[in-house]
């Protein structure tokens, strides 16, 4: 099990996928720019992926095969609704599409939506891995 950091790390590292959006990235490049050995960082990708947070797709890059790493879209648990940080904005009175304050901009909400899925599936993983020891 990954220690406060190492969940930190893979939280940053599952940010940085995301933002690339459909396109992904190399897991050589993004482990150059954490500056990770291609060990750990095959071991961030393997729990990511085993979470269903990412996929790996299989890669010919410059001669060598490789992996791309893309962030899967996934629905947020209404449980964690309780956190939202639109309860407590000071903007929610201006906060509106097309409006200069916008959810579509918002990144309280965007940051929320991220982390509150990746919550959820390191909950779902575990949940899993705790049948299994119970079996
Ligand atoms: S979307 Fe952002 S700006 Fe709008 S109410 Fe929620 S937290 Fe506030």
């Amino acid at each position: 099990m990954p220690s406060r950091r190492g969940e930190d790390l893979e939280y940053k590292v599952f940010r940085m996928i995301k933002n690339r959006g459909d396109k992904g990235i190399l897991q050589s490049q993004l482990w150059k720019r954490i500056k990770a050995t291609s060990r750990e960082g095959s071991r961030i990708s393997l729990r990511l992926e085993r979470a269903g947070l990412i996929e790996r797709r299989r890669e010919l890059h410059e001669g060598k095969w490789t992996y791309r790493l893309v962030a899967k879209k996934r629905a947020v648990n209404p449980l964690s609704i309780l956190d939202l940080p639109c309860a407590f904005c000071p903007n929610q009175d201006k906060c509106g599409l097309g409006g200069p304050v916008s959810p579509a901009s918002c990144p309280l909400l965007a940051q929320w939506v991220e982390k509150t899925a990746y919550e959820a599936s390191k909950g779902k993983v575990k949940a899993e891995v705790d049948e299994e020891l119970e079996a």
